[in-house]
């Protein structure tokens, strides 16, 4: 997963890098006069790497962050599901129709019982 904004950083770090190949030669070239100026070529090619080096780094870590917050964030909704789910009362399941509960032992009858299986508690 990556967002746009390490995506643009990251594709214009390999766009600033070929434009800086390119004007190293040039300005080589420029600086040079007839001889080529090769110091000039490479200390450009240097510095545009390490910008070239430190944008990619920007959007990498842009990614780790994005990565981070998200691993944070689906933390955060399993802690709460866990929660609501400790606090959530145990609900007995609803009796079908006809069936009751008994009311002195909470045991679940059949509605053609009339007295409780558990207790012998009459059905009210
Ligand atoms: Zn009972």
């Amino acid at each position: 997963m990556s967002s746009t904004v390490s995506k643009v950083c990251k594709i214009s770090s390999i766009i600033v890098g070929i434009l800086c190949f390119i004007g190293g030669i040039v300005l080589g070239k420029a600086l040079g006069g007839r001889d080529f100026n090769f110091v000039s070529m490479i200390a450009t090619w240097v510095g545009s790497f390490l910008f070239c080096l430190f944008l990619y780094a920007v959007g990498e870590l842009i990614d780790l962050l994005v990565a981070a917050n998200n691993n944070l964030i689906v933390l955060a909704e399993q802690q709460e599901e866990l929660a609501s789910h400790s606090c959530a009362p145990s609900a007995s399941p609803a009796p079908a129709s006809g069936d009751w509960v008994c009311k002195k032992c909470g045991a679940h009858n059949k509605a053609d019982h009339r007295f409780c299986k558990e207790c012998d508690t009459y059905k009210q």
